[in-house]
């Protein structure tokens, strides 16, 4: 038996990996995309953001990076030139779309995946879980 399949047999076969989805400075700024994220994950240029805005996320809430926020508290925006996503409440629609929907409506195709958030299927459903209790 190969040294990979053994790993495999043990482990189980690899889980699939989703990644959130980041929009790029092709962004024409048409704001199509903002109301058709169940997570209210997209930001129009230069607005503050919050984990409570579309969610049912309440008191304190760590973020990916590990810092600790109120879910309520304003946050400076990620972007003041184009529309953003907010990687901690963007689940790539996982339990409620068949795909992501801000790729499926963008006219300029400036929704892709952002590669510095890997997570697998189930750690995006439990993301979504998360945010609406
Ligand atoms: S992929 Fe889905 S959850 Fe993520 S920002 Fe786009 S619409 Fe929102
Ligand atoms: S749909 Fe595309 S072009 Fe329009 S705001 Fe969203 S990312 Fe920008």
């Amino acid at each position: 038996m190969s040294p990979a399949l053994g790993v495999m047999l043990k482990s189980g076969p690899p889980k699939p990996i989703a990644v959130a989805i980041k929009i790029t400075g092709d962004c024409i700024d048409c704001n199509a995309c903002p109301p058709e994220c169940p997570n209210t994950a997209i930001y129009e240029t230069g607005v503050e953001w919050s984990l409570s805005d579309g969610t049912s996320l309440k008191g304190s809430v760590a973020l990916m990076d590990g810092t600790v926020v109120e879910a309520t508290a304003l946050q400076s925006p990620l972007s003041t030139t184009v529309c953003y996503i907010v990687p901690d409440k963007c689940t790539e629609c996982q339990g409620f779309h068949e795909e992501p929907q801000c790729v499926s409506v963008c006219p300029v195709d400036a929704c892709v995946p952002d590669e510095m958030y890997r997570e697998t299927v189930e750690q995006l459903m439990s993301k979504k879980e998360k945010l609406h209790i």
